[in-house]
């Protein structure tokens, strides 16, 4: 069986070892425009602050070792430009030569993630105007930092705005982020948001809200940015206004996508066309709260939906589970994690909720070196079921999003919650963990 992977990172390589110890006879080509495989996006705003030394530390297996110890044909350079699903073939071109291919599959995956969305502003192909998403990428922005850069602005206050603060910050720079809604970090309830703010403000990290970039100015390099209300003098900005999926070159193949452009693919991560497949960033997300199709791009969820898309592909019928939403974000000295639904989304999903909100400390009261925790559950006041969790706070945050998230997996309520037999010694936690002294107070 011959496979096809286009996109050779998380979910594609996923997919590809998958197959490959599933079909013992499997050919599997893959093509990747960039020119390295299997890396970790998510350490990139860490290597530029310097707390992993070097990029490389991020290459999970390298393309000599696609090729070398699994036998893949892992090609790099190499940009699939059309599709053609009656003869099952694909077009690609060599980014650097030019040349052109055709190449056959009988089954396809589809692991092409997303981009960063740019916006079409005045200025933004100025010197200086970065966003992130690649090694090369990471690269171009370290390169500036060794130049005379003290004034950054980041646009968006979204998790990569957010880590990339707490990056700039670290290198002394006077960082400036620019959000045009409310408030950062908008999958957060504005109520929890506002202590994200808080830490911002101890740091020294301006925040500006409510207001919408018009134009980058400058001769060559950025000098200012300026925004409906505002122009701030600044030596670099970072775009960081969320993502889009890599899907055009598959406009006009019949295959269907969500409104965000996404691939619409079933539990199977079959898409609308038989023989193709998607899953990652390019693909739609299975919800289980919502009990809907969502777009949640995160790359826990490439590397198990690109291993279920693996299965699928060689014959093992596997559906995808599904996620809960849960993410969290490390911003200076608070961690920020939030699964299932916020506030506002019940709402906008028209749940009948109550929500709960607890500040207690994370560990037992009487021991020192606790710290505040704030927690806030929503749940349905029908049958008590667990909706979602946001969790702020300086220790102890992934391990309670990480409870919340196994409770919604399993579909609980908040009586389940409260009967959870949860490890307890005083250094770790109290006799009633936090997330359960807030159940605890459901009606
Ligand atoms: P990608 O990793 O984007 O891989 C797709 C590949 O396809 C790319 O290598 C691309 O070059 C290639 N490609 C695209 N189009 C074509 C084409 N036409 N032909 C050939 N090749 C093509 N997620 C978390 O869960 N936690 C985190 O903490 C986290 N932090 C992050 C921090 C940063 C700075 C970034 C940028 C992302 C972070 N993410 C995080 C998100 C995570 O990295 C992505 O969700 C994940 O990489 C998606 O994997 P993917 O395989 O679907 O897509």
């Amino acid at each position: 069986m011959k496979y096809i992977i286009i996109g050779g990172d998380a979910a594609g390589m996923s997919a590809a070892m998958e197959i490959i110890r599933n079909d013992k006879d499997a050919e599997i080509l893959t093509l990747e425009k960039g020119g390295v495989y299997s890396y970790g996006q998510c350490g990139l705003p860490y290597t530029i602050s310097g707390i992993i030394p070097s990029t490389d530390a991020l290459i999970a297996r390298s393309v000599d070792t696609f090729r070398n110890k699994y036998g893949i044909d892992a090609m790099i350079y190499h940009e699939v430009n059309k599709l053609d699903p009656e003869k099952k073939v694909v077009h690609a071109t060599n980014v650097l030569t030019e040349e052109k291919f055709k190449y056959e599959y009988d089954k396809l995956l589809v692991a092409t993630g997303a981009s960063p969305h740019i916006p079409d502003w005045k200025g933004i192909d100025l010197k200086h105007v970065h966003s992130l998403k690649t090694i090369p990428d990471a690269h171009k922005i370290m390169n500036d930092m060794g130049k005379d850069i003290n004034d950054i602005t980041i646009v968006g206050g979204g998790y990569i705005g957010l880590e990339m603060a707490e990056s700039f910050k670290m290198m002394d720079k006077h960082v400036r982020i620019i959000q045009r809604g409310k408030h950062l970090a908008n999958i957060f309830d504005e109520d929890m948001a506002l202590l994200i703010h808080e830490e911002a403000s101890k740091q020294g990290i301006e925040v500006v809200i409510n207001e919408n970039v018009l134009a980058i100015n400058g001769e060559q390099i950025v000098e200012s940015i300026q925004t409906d209300c505002n122009v701030y003098k600044t030596d670099l900005v970072l775009i960081a206004t969320g993502i889009t999926p890599n899907t055009n070159f598959l406009k006009d193949t019949g295959i269907i996508f969500n409104a965000k452009n996404a691939i619409q693919v079933n539990r199977h991560m079959e898409t609308s066309i038989k023989d193709i497949y998607a899953a990652g960033d390019c693909a739609v997300h299975y919800h289980i709260v919502k009990e809907k199709d969502d777009y949640i791009p995160l790359g826990t969820t490439a590397n198990k939906q690109g291993r279920i898309a693996g299965f699928n592909m060689v014959g093992v019928q596997r559906p995808f589970s599904g996620i809960t939403g849960s993410s969290i974000i490390k911003f200076m000295n608070v961690s920020l994690g939030k699964t299932g639904l916020s506030e506002k989304e019940a709402q906008s999903l028209n749940l009948p909720y109550e929500m709960i909100k607890l500040e207690t400390n994370n560990i037992a009261g009487y021991y020192p070196g606790g710290k505040s925790i704030l927690i806030k559950l929503i749940y349905r006041n029908d049958n008590h079921q667990l909706l979602g969790g946001q969790v702020i706070g300086e220790e102890g945050v992934d391990k309670r999003i990480d409870v919340l998230s196994t409770a919604l997996f399993n579909r609980m309520t908040m009586r389940d919650l409260e009967d959870l037999d949860l490890c307890y010694a005083p250094p770790y936690n109290s006799t009633w963990d936090p997330i359960q002294q807030a159940a605890r107070r459901h009606s």
